[in-house]
């Protein structure tokens, strides 16, 4: 077209413009026509015990299986779904499908695990959280210890809601994972002060262990911090046996990462159980 049109770019622009804006409306309306039908998916990525070796929960991860585009990934479904005020929405439905999937393992007969569940920024603030979670516990008749909430350090810069939210959370029996722990601001005094039971050392840490000392520095300093406080450490984005083995030396709690396996759809996972 713009060859027929010459130098005349401004209709292809316009077109595109267009086009873009009609794609982005279309994949809108999936996206929340997806959401509201039940079309999303949860994977599972399993957290393995560097002592025993063996699975002692998994991190659900939301996936969206797109007719078209294929596997849609969280990083492109979360900021869009916010946009479309479905954020709320997507939030419960990970919580109750998290918690079911786990509890339909152990009456599957499976050794019960603790299935982590992510929050977004927008989910710990909801006033709501507490009560949805203990009423999402009573659906699924989920045993709260078998539920892990995993929040980022971002998430508590507001000390005060962060506490009275994570001290209900716990009362409740949940457990608290700080996530992409050391990545962003870390302030180290809410260490002793929130109900923490796991912190997940950032991939970026542990990426380059085998070559940089000042990542071994780093993370042998969390690890002894974290066991200090009565916290266990689990490594993301363990990709290799040698790194594995070079945290199992340091005395890091569990892994977690393509290493053991990338995250999974449910018959999959089940596989490896
Ligand atoms: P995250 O919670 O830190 O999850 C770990 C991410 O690292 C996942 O990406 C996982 O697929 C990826 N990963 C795991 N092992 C490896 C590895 O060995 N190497 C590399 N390079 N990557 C690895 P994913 O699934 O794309 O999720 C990205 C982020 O999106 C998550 O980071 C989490 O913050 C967020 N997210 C995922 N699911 C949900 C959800 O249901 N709700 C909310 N609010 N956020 C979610
Ligand atoms: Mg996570
Ligand atoms: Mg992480
Ligand atoms: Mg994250």
């Amino acid at each position: 077209r713009a060859k027929e049109q010459g130098k005349n770019s401004y209709f292809v622009y316009e077109s595109t413009l267009e086009k873009y804006l009609f794609e982005k409306l279309t994949f809108e309306q999936e996206l929340r026509h997806a959401i509201e039908n039940n079309q999303l998916e949860l994977y599972y990525q399993p957290q393995i015990s560097l002592c025993s070796q063996k699975i002692v929960g998994v991190e659900a991860l939301i996936r969206w299986n797109h007719p078209t585009f294929g596997l849609i990934n969280p990083g492109d479904i979360i900021p869009l779904a916010e946009e479309l005020g479905l954020a709320d929405t997507l939030g419960e439905w990970v919580l109750q499908k998290a918690c079911h999937q786990s509890k339909d393992w152990q009456n599957h007969g499976f050794t019960p695990i603790k299935v982590a569940v992510n929050l977004s920024p927008q989910d710990f603030l909801q006033h709501a959280l507490v009560e949805r979670v203990k009423q999402v516990l009573i659906e699924t008749n989920l045993e709260p210890q078998y539920l892990e909430i995993e929040i980022t350090e971002s998430m508590t810069m507001d000390v005060d809601h962060a506490i009275t939210t994570m001290q209900a959370l716990h009362e409740l029996g949940v457990q608290i994972a700080i996530d992409d722990f050391g990545k962003g601001y870390s302030s180290l005094n809410y260490l002793k002060n929130f109900p923490i039971d796991h912190l997940k050392i950032d991939r970026s840490f542990v990426n380059d262990i085998l070559n940089d000392h000042n990542d071994v520095k780093i993370i042998s300093a969390i690890i002894s911090l974290a066991h200090g406080l009565n916290l266990k450490v689990i490594a993301e984005g363990v990709e290799t046996k040698e790194q594995a083995l070079f945290l199992s030396n340091l005395h890091c709690d569990q892994a977690q990462g393509y290493y053991y396996s990338k995250p999974l759809p449910v018959n999959e996972i089940e596989k490896l159980f």
